[in-house]
Order: C-alpha cells, then sequence, then structure tokens
C-alpha cells in the first residue's frame, strides 16, 4: 500500500496467543500497515510476557513507517477469562500464572499509549465485521476453530460482550446431553469438545481404536494427525475420514443453528484450523444448516469462510482501539 492510500488515524492492534503474538498496525478503514509476531514465552511469566507485548507492539510500529506519536491508541486481544470494563485476566487457562494481571493497565504503562482489552475471539470477529468477510453487514457470528472454539458476535457494530464479560462463549454451547463428551473447560457436551480441530483430532484417534475396516489415517503417525490431514483423507476418498469430516460438520452446523435462532444475523463465519478443508465442507455445513434452521433463516443468513485468517485478531483488536479511543465515533 502506498503511503498515500492509508487513513489516518491509526491503530495499534496486538493479539496475545498462549504461543505467539500477532500484532500490526491499522489505519482508520481496517488496512494493516504492517503485521509482526513474537513469540509470548507464556511459561516465564507475566512479567516477561508483557514485555514481549509490548515489543511485539514497538515493532509493527516501527515496521509501520509511523512514528510513535502517530498511534492514536492500542488494542489488546487476549484469550480469557477476563473482566473487560477494568481490564484484568481473571484465570486464563492458556496462560497458566498469569492470573489477577491488570494487563490492560500494565501495557498500557509499557507503551504509555491509552490501551483497551477485548477477548481474542470477540476481536477476531470484530476483525471480520470491519475489514473482512463480514464488511458490508450489519451483524455477524464467527466460530474460530483451534485448540478450542472462539465465538464473536457482531450487532449493529456493537460486540455482545455480556454483564460479566463472558457474552459469546459459544464454544461452550451444549449440543449432546446423553453419553456426553468432556470439553476442555470442564463441561459435558459442549461443541469445543466434539468440533474443534483439537477434538477432531481426538474422535479420529478413538474412530481407529474402534473401527477395524482400512483406512489411510492408519498410515499416519498418532502424533501427525492434524484436521488437514483427516480432510486430505477424506477428499482422497476414505470412508472413516469423511464420516468424521461429516460429523464435524453437523456438530458445527447444531452450534450456527444455536446461534442463528438467538441472534438471527447477517452472516455466519468459520475461522481456523478447518478452513483448509475447502467448499465441500462449508457446503456440508450449509446443508446440515439448511436441515435444521427456520426456513427464513436457512434462506437468507450467509454461512461462509472468514477472510483475514491469523491476521483478523489484531485487525480487531486495533478496531476496539479505534472504537474506544477515535474523536469521531
Ligand atoms: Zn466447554
Amino acid at each position: 500500500m502506498s503511503a498515500l492510500d492509508r487513513q489516518p488515524p491509526y491503530y495499534l492492534g496486538i493479539d496475545l496467543g498462549g504461543t505467539n503474538i500477532k500484532s500490526g498496525v491499522v489505519d482508520d478503514v481496517g488496512q494493516p500497515l504492517s503485521s509482526v509476531s513474537l513469540e509470548t514465552e507464556a511459561d516465564r511469566g507475566p512479567d516477561v510476557g508483557i514485555a514481549n507485548l509490548a515489543e511485539a507492539g514497538r515493532r509493527a510500529v516501527s515496521a509501520s513507517g509511523l512514528s510513535w506519536d502517530e498511534i492514536t491508541g492500542v488494542g489488546l486481544g487476549s484469550p480469557g477469562t477476563m473482566d473487560l470494563p477494568s481490564g484484568m485476566l481473571l484465570e486464563p487457562p492458556n496462560l497458566p500464572g498469569w492470573n489477577q494481571l491488570p494487563i490492560r493497565d500494565l501495557l498500557a504503562k509499557q507503551l504509555d499509549k491509552q490501551t483497551v482489552l477485548q477477548n481474542d475471539a470477540n476481536a477476531a470477529a470484530y476483525g471480520e465485521y470491519w475489514a473482512g468477510a463480514g464488511r458490508n453487514t450489519r451483524s455477524l457470528v464467527l466460530f474460530t476453530l483451534g485448540t478450542g472454539i472462539g465465538c464473536g458476535i457482531v450487532e449493529e457494530g456493537r460486540i455482545i460482550e455480556g454483564r460479566h464479560s463472558h457474552g459469546a462463549e459459544c464454544g461452550h454451547i451444549i449440543i449432546q446431553m446423553e453419553n456426553a463428551r468432556q470439553c476442555s473447560c470442564g463441561g459435558y457436551g459442549h461443541l469445543e469438545g466434539y468440533a474443534s480441530a483439537t477434538a477432531v483430532v481426538k474422535r479420529a484417534v478413538e474412530a481407529l481404536e474402534h473401527d477395524r475396516s482400512a483406512s489411510l489415517l492408519r498410515k499416519i503417525p498418532k502424533d501427525e494427525l492434524t484436521c488437514r490431514a483427516i480432510d486430505q483423507a477424506a477428499v482422497a476418498g476414505d470412508s472413516l475420514a469423511s464420516r468424521l469430516m461429516r460429523e464435524t460438520a453437523r456438530y458445527l452446523a447444531v452450534g450456527a443453528v444455536c446461534l442463528m435462532h438467538t441472534i438471527d444475523p447477517d452472516i455466519v463465519l468459520f475461522s481456523g484450523g478447518m478452513i483448509g478443508a475447502g467448499l465441500p465442507f462449508l457446503e456440508a455445513i450449509r446443508n446440515d444448516i439448511r436441515a435444521m434452521a427456520f426456513p427464513t433463516l436457512a434462506q437468507k443468513v450467509r454461512v461462509e469462510y472468514a477472510a483475514l485468517g491469523e491476521d483478523a485478531g489484531f485487525i480487531g483488536a486495533a478496531g476496539c482501539a479505534r472504537m474506544a479511543f477515535s474523536k469521531s465515533q
């Protein structure tokens, strides 16, 4: 992008993950000017982690070619649990030892910039709404499929944070009551326990143990079995892998339909581990949704893959800074 196409003011977005930090400077219409990533080193504790967050932010500003003074504010997306109004992390499972941490204010102090905290999946949903696959919509639901299932909801430009900072935790929607699988949160029957990338691999390992039929998946060492590999086997015609992917599409469709019947959004998006699965997988989700949703919703709500990939988190976090600190908003 040439300097002329950039639209001030500018915001710094930082996406904190258990393994990596991704950050970038974003302009007033959601275009990223830079993107850098750095290891979180979460196991070295919050002091090192916050220093790394600040370093990732400084590098992103440096890579954008802007001066530090041109940055209006900072948005930080973080995995939960958290209290958004006070900017505190509570007990984040992916960041062991970062408990009861005033992360927003600690980062603001290090960077000497006004900073806003948001849940990472909410930030990603806002990124897609602002500058990705949800651009030009008014209402959006995003499911991010990784180790867990994150979810974010944007309605008329507002993120649904909930009264206690735990709105849109739709990875924990209950989709099974009897003989239910345990979710990583400890609960039973939650969507995440069935359809996260991790859960799909776990289901594949179990299926290989119980089902003695021939399968391409048997040729893959257990520690190399990924969602992508399972999908590739399905595309190659493997019946066990095809069944796993079909079931996964159905679980995700159940989750999507619950949200459609609650929110009635313009669009439902999926991002993360299963995106490489391509159109047949998306079409399977759409078919299952059509079979389960109210006819009007099945007809009108669009179901798509997200567009921004791993950049959605920092772009959306920058968008949250824009919402919080832009004078024109
Ligand atoms: Zn759960």
